[in-house]
């Protein structure tokens, strides 16, 4: 633990509004527990902000010291860079409001709001912003990564929806960011992670959604898995944009509208969300029911803010969790037999696979348009690895990687940033592709010391 002298946390804490937390300090523990239990870190201090001056007093405190820096928001990356060892973690999960202006469908949301604070907010007016599809995952590192969920091929990733933001830079300083105000540092937030500084707000473009919208599951059996995955990959190519369907495979949980004997066999599901009058939705997803014999569907006009909680219960905070993911630009013959191949030895019940399409709205604008860059990947397939003991550790990320590695010449270029782990610090420079050498200028002059380190890290050399 890195010795800091008790006069100066004294200092700090007389000065900030929020709670500071020590190791042995009551809520310690469990605020430095994020949502993925294979990370388990010790900061030497948390500063729970409650204000952008609070986070001006924790970097420069962090400055003074020579502390490493982790920024959490809403805790649920999954390299776990929102906790450090032995530096001063900035927690920012007590800043949860989110003020929205129906007339100009606007929103300023804080950076401790999870998906579900600001659907909340938002659907009190029939609106929203493409968000993910977890709703207590936070809004501040989905939206820096670039995020993406049901919305986005209507309405592009979340960052196509950012407007404008404040930021604390690593000197201190609270700079605006827009198109016309720092707008390389505008240009960087959007898709560069945590590297430039620390948002203390971030304003969206809402859009009109529902309340109400058309979505749900279909199940079919695994013995159908290539001929369901074959019609999905054509249906997906020519879908409209109102329409998002994903396919996730694994075992499957005790849903009420599956036969008890399906229950913990391997399924194929396509999930899907029709951003649209649901009479017109109805027709376009008539087809995919005749992609095979279903097990089952659970299919309904619901809310859209119940739809984005429908995958909370198997996502839970407090499993082991490793992911894996590529870039598709296609889903050709050879990707999809290896996904088959690898959802027949699924290493664990909660394991899945699972592939979100893009495309629609995401590629419309210019790979160099903004620091997230993946605008040909029309595919995101994610090999999420998840067990609850670490004596199955071994097992399962053996899987996890093997999958990866054989399914990767089948990948595009690009990946994208928020769903790398901690040991792919490697795949960064890949993953933004072309838009990489500026976002390394830009961090000479935003971060040339690499003050921001704990996050996806775009070196300043
Ligand atoms: C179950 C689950 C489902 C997911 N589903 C989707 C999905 O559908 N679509 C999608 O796009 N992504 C999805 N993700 C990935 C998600 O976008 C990333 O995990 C994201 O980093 C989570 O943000 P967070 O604020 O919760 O995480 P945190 O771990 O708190 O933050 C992640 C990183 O972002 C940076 N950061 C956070 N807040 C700030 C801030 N205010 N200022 C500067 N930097 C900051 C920091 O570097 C931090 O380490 C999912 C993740 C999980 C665990």
């Amino acid at each position: 633990m890195k010795q800091l002298q008790k006069a100066s946390v004294d200092e700090f804490k007389a000065r900030f509004r929020g709670d500071v937390l020590l190791p042995g300090d009551a809520g310690y523990d469990e605020v430095r527990q994020i949502w993925n239990a294979m990370i388990d870190r010790r900061p030497a201090l948390i500063a729970r902000c409650v204000s952008p001056e609070d986070v001006v007093q924790a970097v420069n405190f962090a400055r003074k010291h020579n502390l490493l820096v982790s920024i959490r928001g809403g805790g649920h990356n999954i390299a776990g860079n929102a906790v450090c060892d032995d530096g001063l973690m900035i927690d920012l999960s007590l800043m949860k409001s989110v003020q929205v202006d129906p007339n100009t469908r606007r929103a300023t949301v804080e950076p401790g709001c999870t998906l579900a604070d600001f659907d909340a907010a938002a659907q009190a007016h029939g609106q929203a912003t493409p968000l993910g599809i977890n709703s207590t995952t936070g809004v501040a590192g989905l939206t820096l990564g670039g995020g993406f969920g049901w919305l986005s091929r209507k309405y592009g990733m979340t960052v196509d929806n950012l407007l404008s933001a404040h930021v604390v830079t690593a000197d201190g300083r609270q700079v605006h960011a827009s198109e016309t105000e720092n707008d390389d540092l505008f240009w960087g937030l959007r898709g560069g992670g945590g590297n430039f500084g620390v948002v203390t707000s971030f304003e969206f473009q809402l859009h009109p959604v529902g309340p109400d919208v058309l979505s749900g599951l279909i199940v079919f059996p695994f013995v159908q898995a290539k001929s369901v995955l074959t019609q999905f990959a054509r249906f997906a190519e020519t879908m409209p944009d109102d329409l998002t369907v994903w396919m996730v495979t694994r075992k499957a949980p005790p849903l009420p509208f599956l036969p008890k004997d399906v229950h913990g066999k391997e399924i194929v599901a396509l999930a899907l969300c029709y951003a649209g009058d649901t009479a017109e939705g109805e027709k376009l997803i008539q087809p995919l029911r005749e992609f095979g014999r279903a097990h089952g569907e659970h299919i309904g006009v619901q809310p859209y803010s119940a739809w984005q909680q429908a995958f909370d219960p198997l996502l839970t905070k407090g499993a082991r969790n490793y992911w894996k993911s590529h870039n598709f630009t296609k889903l050709s013959d050879g990707a999809i037999d290896v996904i088959v191949e690898y959802a027949g030895k699924l290493p664990s019940p909660q394991t899945e696979i699972f592939v979100g399409t893009l495309g629609g709205q995401t590629a419309r604008l210019a790979p160099g348009a903004m620091a997230y860059s993946s605008r040909d990947a029309k595919y995101v397939m994610n090999v999420h690895g998840r067990w609850e003991s670490a004596a199955e550790d071994q097992r399962c990320i053996a899987w996890a990687r093997e999958f990866f590695a054989k399914s990767k010449p089948f990948a595009s270029a690009g990946a994208y940033i928020n769903f790398l782990t901690e040991e792919e610090t490697d795949r960064v420079a890949f993953a933004y592709g072309a838009t990489y050498k500026r976002l390394v200028d830009l961090k000479k002059k935003y971060d040339p010391t690499n003050f921001f380190r704990m996050n996806q890290n775009i070196k300043p050399v």
